[in-house]
């Protein structure tokens, strides 16, 4: 169905309505990101291979992919550096404080005590603190030249910039 059915005088369909809705989000919350940060860190979810799990449908709702294609080109655009994380690091099971690794980390452990540092971590900051950590490590270990004579800081250049792993 085309958006030319939803002309004037004709209510938009629900399920169009959200998906205008969920796209406007998802534009507005990337240009936010990208402009709004000098580098924007993110994991590199395998998305096809999720969609095949139990979490398919978080996952595929999310529109995950969507959102790191508009972080990619819109990096580009502005010049922001997008660093994807690899998908086999360990980001949950990581102790941010520590560095110790947590293998018997269950996907339902929610919050968690480091065996090794006993420091409590909620399960999705840690893994943004450990992905925000490693993704800067990687961009200094790429551009360590990343400042111009005077010492300010200088944006990368476009093909840095999508700094994503195949
Ligand atoms: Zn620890």
């Amino acid at each position: 169905m085309g958006l030319g059915r939803c002309g004037l005088g004709t209510p938009t369909p629900p399920r169009i309505l959200v998906t205008l809705k969920w796209n406007d989000f998802c534009h507005k919350l990337t240009t936010r990101l990208i402009k709004g940060h000098d580098a924007v860190c993110i994991e590199d979810l395998n998305v096809t291979g999720l969609a095949r799990t139990k979490l398919a449908t978080s996952i595929l709702d999310a529109s995950l992919g969507t959102i790191r294609r508009q972080l990619a080109y819109k990096g580009a655009w502005y010049r922001t550096p997008v660093v994807a994380v690899g998908r086999f690091y360990p980001s949950s099971k990581l102790c941010f404080a520590c560095g110790d690794k947590n293998a018997a980390l269950t996907l339902s452990d929610r919050a968690w005590a480091c065996p090794s540092c006993g420091c409590v971590l909620d399960r999705d900051l840690n893994v943004a603190r450990n992905i925000k950590r490693e993704g800067l490590r990687m961009l200094a270990a790429g551009h360590a030249d990343s400042r111009n004579a005077c010492g300010q800081p200088v944006r990368l250049p476009m093909e840095a910039a999508l700094a994503i792993p195949a």
